[in-house]
């Protein structure tokens, strides 16, 4: 039976999770789900000054908010620190690793000396074949006994081979004087023991593959297959930073991206199938893998991000869209709805999801089920609302009582009304989005009446007639 795939998000908490990040979370969980493999989530917090419990529920909810389901309970890294020091020692104890007795001090002279000679500064420690019986009594620091001679390959999946000269790597430090094992260290031993078998990360990881590679192999443990892709850059091809728009997941939620629309577009972010630019999880799941994946830095579009969110929007389910629409409300500190108003959300969710890319769109549409009497007309809502609109709407108010209420009858009734009134159709509506939503710009006439019922419109239309003159 094949290996069970295993890969695996590993953030360090910062505040928020990056966009990077998520799209680095979202490729191993493509990559896992496809294949029927694990998708785990350790979190890189051996940083205690920035790892706080609220940095790490940050990466949680944007995961949960993105719909990146992992496998298992969240590994902290922080809390195995001591696996991390026994194989330190294990190291040690097999050769492949020594005690280093130099100073801060010492180290820096070596590095001035070999600056002034024009010699690498990368450290050479002496004490790297040092026998242990000349061993001082003093603090020490355990280094790799790295190999000098010939090259790493790092047998990238997305870079290709990326080889580096060994005598360019120095023994790196596994553990500090005071005892405390590396990040470097720690990220090989929880792989490891996670059982991780491929590593997809941001390629400015793609250096430290090459020192993590020395740590596999002096445990002889199984080297994970490599993928470092290429970071998102802003527009304007710069590194994306806070100038080009937000960083945070968490505010492309509260801007009201649907999740769905977000993980598609997130996904062809670096990575392509053909020419699709709209897909499902499914679909994503099924193509992703790294032959589609670019070796350039991606550029991030808004455009494009709100042309895939408008799809997602139209393609939902009318249930799945509300829910969703509900979760935003609150995530972004809105008023819950009334059960009245969730029912008559439901009923109208096919028109608001229409060519809308975000919530807000959303509820802008649906202002006219959002609002109660009395309604009270925006500005340019108002100017439909003179002597003449008023008096019509006055008169309309009767026939609407008749009329049964369907969009085919409402339909004949409006334009005959409208025809005896010797206007266009249009001189009707304005005047009836004013009065049925206070808005210029709305749903269709007849979407808004039949949403709203026969009697709750006729209320509507009947304030507009009767206001006080505009
Ligand atoms: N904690 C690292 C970061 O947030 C990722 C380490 C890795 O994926 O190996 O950049």
């Amino acid at each position: 039976m094949a290996e069970q795939i295993v890969t695996r998000f590993a953030p360090s908490p910062t505040g928020y999770l990056h966009i990077g990040g998520a799209r680095t979370a979202l490729f191993n969980w493509l990559f896992a789900r496809g294949r029927g493999g694990r998708f785990l989530l350790r979190i890189e917090d051996t940083d205690h000054e920035r790892s706080t419990p609220q940095a790490t529920q940050a990466i949680i909810d944007g995961l949960a908010w993105l719909g990146l389901d992992h496998d298992g309970e969240i590994v902290s890294q922080a809390a195995r620190a001591d696996r991390h020091r026994a194989v330190a020692l294990e190291l040690l104890e097999a050769g492949a690793a020594y005690k280093c007795f130099s100073t801060q001090e010492e180290i820096q002279a070596f590095r001035d000396a070999a600056k002034a000679e024009g010699r690498s500064t990368l450290f050479r420690s002496p004490w790297r074949d040092t026998n242990p019986s000349d061993h001082p009594d003093a603090p020490y620091a355990l280094r790799l006994k790295a190999p000098r001679d010939g090259e790493t390959l790092i047998a990238d999946q997305v870079q290709g081979d990326v080889r580096i000269r060994n005598d360019q790597l120095d023994d790196m430090i596994l553990l500090r004087s005071d005892g405390s094992p590396v990040y470097m260290l720690a990220v090989v031993v929880d792989d490891h023991d996670m059982g991780v078998t491929h590593v997809i990360r941001g390629d400015d990881h793609l250096n430290n593959a090459a020192r993590q590679m020395g740590i596999y192999q002096a445990m002889g443990w199984p080297l994970p297959v490599y993928a470092h892709i290429p970071l998102i850059h802003g527009p304007d091809g710069k590194k994306l930073s806070k100038r080009h728009g937000a960083l945070g997941v968490e505010e492309y939620r509260d801007m009201g991206y649907p999740a769905a629309g977000m993980r598609n577009y997130l996904a062809r972010l670096g990575w392509s199938h053909g020419d699709d630019e709209v897909f499902t999880d499914t679909q994503a799941q099924d193509w992703f893998g790294f032959d589609g994946m670019g070796k350039s830095p991606a550029r991030f579009d808004f455009k494009k991000l709100e042309n895939i969110c408008g799809h997602h929007m139209a393609a939902a389910e009318d249930a799945a869209l509300l829910h969703e629409l509900e979760a935003w409300l609150t995530a972004t500190g809105r008023d819950a709805l009334s059960d009245g108003k969730k029912s008559l959300l439901a009923q109208a969710m096919p028109l608001l999801k229409e060519r809308a890319k975000t919530f807000p769109e959303v509820i802008e549409k649906a202002a006219f089920v959002l609002t109660d009497r009395p309604i009270v007309a925006e500005e340019k809502a108002a100017k439909h609302l003179d002597d003449n609109a008023r008096q019509m709407l006055s008169e309309l108010t009767p026939r609407l009582q008749n009329a049964s209420w369907n969009r085919s009858e409402l339909e004949e009734t409006l334009n005959g009304f409208a025809e005896g009134q010797g206007v266009k159709f249009g001189k009707l509506a304005g005047p009836l989005r004013a009065a049925l939503a206070g808005r210029a710009a709305t749903p269709s006439v007849f979407d808004m009446l039949l949403v709203l019922g026969r009697e709750e419109s006729i209320l509507r239309i009947a304030d507009a007639a009767t206001a006080a003159g505009a």
